[in-house]
């Protein structure tokens, strides 16, 4: 991966940010600026899981977004979150703004 990411800082600990899902590989945190009335961002904390995009995966991370989606799941079963929608932004044509591969969970239910 090339650039640093605000990501790369929340999961370094040197930006704060509203943890609600933390395990070893994943972490998840609210979105600063809310499209439902819940929006958690997934992200991978391992430097090996790292990938700016789906558009950039390759054999070694191709795992990653089903890591992602697994801890959806578990978060929303932790929380009783009945339905839910899952988005990847893929590339700046896709709407992505920032290049660290995330996982954005949304619900109409709140937390
Ligand atoms: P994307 O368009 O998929 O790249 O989405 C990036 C998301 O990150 C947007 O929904 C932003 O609101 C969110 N975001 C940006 N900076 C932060 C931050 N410091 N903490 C939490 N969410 C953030």
């Amino acid at each position: 991966m090339s650039e640093l990411t605000i990501f790369h800082k929340i999961i370094a600990g040197e930006i704060p940010c509203d943890s609600v899902y933390d395990t070893e590989d994943v972490l998840g945190f609210k979105d600063i600026h809310p499209k439902a009335p819940t929006h958690i961002l997934f992200v991978a904390k391992k430097e090996e899981h790292f990938v700016p995009s789906i558009i950039d995966l390759t054999d070694e991370t191709q795992h990653v977004p089903c890591m992602l989606i697994r801890a959806a799941q578990e978060f929303a079963k932790e929380k009783g979150i009945e339905g839910f929608k899952l988005t990847f932004h893929c590339g700046k044509g896709g709407g992505q703004e920032v290049f660290f591969l995330h996982l954005h969970f949304m619900s109409q239910q709140s937390l």
